[in-house]
C-alpha cells in the first residue's frame, strides 16, 4: 500500500447516509443520557462531572450495563435494580428525543463542519426546554456559556465551511458590509441576531408588566434569546418567537380551557416554546423563510 493511500481520509461518501442517521441517533441517545444529568443536576447548582449518575431516591451508584439508554429502562422496568423505586420516564425520553434530534441535524447538514457546531447548539436548547418545563428556569449556567458558542461559531464556520453559512450572512455580505472581512459581518449578524431576539423578548415582558403590573418574562428568556439570535440571525429568530408565541398560545389556551380558569392568569414556561422554535428553526427554517419571501416576488 502506497503512503497517500495510507493517509488518506476514509470515503465517507461510501456510507449510505442511512447508516449516517442511524449513527447519529445512536451517539444521539448517549448524548442524551448525558443531558440527564444536565438537566437534573445545573438547576441544583451541582456538578455535572461528579459523583457518576446516581438513583435520586436511594443514592446508588447506576452501573455502566443498567446505564445503556432507552434499552435499560425498558429491560429494568422503569425501575431502580436496588431500591426497586420507580424512576422518571423523563430519562428514556430525553434519550430518545436527543437521538431522534441528533439524526434530524445529521440529515439537515450532512457530514460538514457545520454538524457538530448545529449538534452542541440543539443539545444546550434541549437541555433547557426540559429545565424550564421543571423548574420555570433557564440557567445562567447554559446561556451565558451558549452566547459565548454562538460568537465562536459565528467567527468559525465561515472559514471552516467556506461558504457565507450562517442564514443572514449572504445578504449582509452583499450589502452595505461587502467590503468588510467576513467574520466582522457574521459578528455584525450575530450582534443584530441577539439585539431582535433578546429585545423583543425583554419588550414582551416589560409591556406586559406595565399593563398587568405583574412580572411576565423573567431574564432568563432573554438571555436565552440573546443566544439563539447571535447564532440563528434576525430572520430565524423572528421565526422562532413566531413558533414559540404560537405554540404557547395555542398550549396555553388548552390548558386553560381545561383548567377553566378565567382569569387568564398562568405561568408557561415559556422557554420550553423557544426551544421547540429554534430546533424548528435551524431544521427547517432557511426553507420556511425562503418560501415565505418568495410569496412577494
Ligand atoms: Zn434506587
Amino acid at each position: 500500500m502506497i503512503a497517500s493511500q495510507l493517509l488518506a481520509l476514509p470515503d465517507f461518501s461510501l456510507i449510505p447516509p442511512f447508516y449516517g442517521y442511524i449513527l447519529a441517533g445512536v451517539f444521539g441517545a448517549v448524548i442524551g443520557s448525558f443531558l440527564n444529568v444536565v438537566i437534573h443536576r445545573v438547576p441544583l447548582e451541582e456538578s455535572i462531572v461528579f459523583p457518576n449518575s446516581r438513583c435520586p431516591s436511594c443514592s446508588a451508584a447506576i452501573a455502566f450495563y443498567d446505564n445503556i439508554p432507552v434499552l435499560s429502562y425498558v429491560m429494568l422496568g422503569g425501575k431502580c435494580r436496588g431500591c426497586k423505586k420507580h424512576i422518571s420516564a423523563r430519562y428514556p425520553l430525553v434519550e430518545l428525543l436527543t437521538g431522534l434530534l441528533f439524526a434530524a441535524v445529521a440529515w439537515h447538514d450532512g457530514l460538514s463542519f457545520a454538524l457538530p457546531f448545529n449538534l452542541v447548539f440543539s443539545a444546550a436548547l434541549l437541555s433547557l426546554v426540559f429545565i424550564d418545563a421543571e423548574h420555570m428556569i433557564l440557567p445562567n449556567a447554559i446561556t451565558y456559556p451558549g452566547i459565548v458558542f454562538a460568537v465562536v461559531a459565528r467567527i468559525a464556520l465561515p472559514y471552516l465551511t467556506r461558504t457565507l453559512y450562517f442564514d443572514d450572512l449572504p445578504s449582509l455580505a452583499h450589502g452595505a458590509l461587502s467590503n468588510t472581512p467576513v467574520w466582522v459581518t457574521s459578528l455584525v449578524g450575530a450582534f443584530l441576531g441577539a439585539l431582535i431576539g433578546g429585545g423583543s423578548l425583554w419588550l414582551m415582558g416589560w409591556t406586559w408588566e406595565k399593563l398587568r403590573g405583574i412580572e411576565a418574562m423573567g431574564l432568563g428568556d432573554v438571555k436565552m434569546m440573546f443566544m439563539v439570535g447571535a447564532y440563528l440571525g434576525w430572520r430565524l429568530t423572528i421565526l422562532t418567537i413566531f413558533v414559540g408565541v404560537l405554540s404557547g398560545s395555542v398550549i396555553g389556551i388548552l390548558l386553560m380551557a381545561r383548567q377553566r380558569k378565567k382569569d387568564m392568569q398562568m405561568l408557561l414556561p415559556f422557554g420550553v416554546f423557544l426551544g421547540i422554535g429554534s430546533i424548528a428553526a435551524i431544521l427547517y427554517g432557511a426553507r420556511l423563510v425562503e418560501w415565505y419571501a418568495g410569496q412577494f416576488r
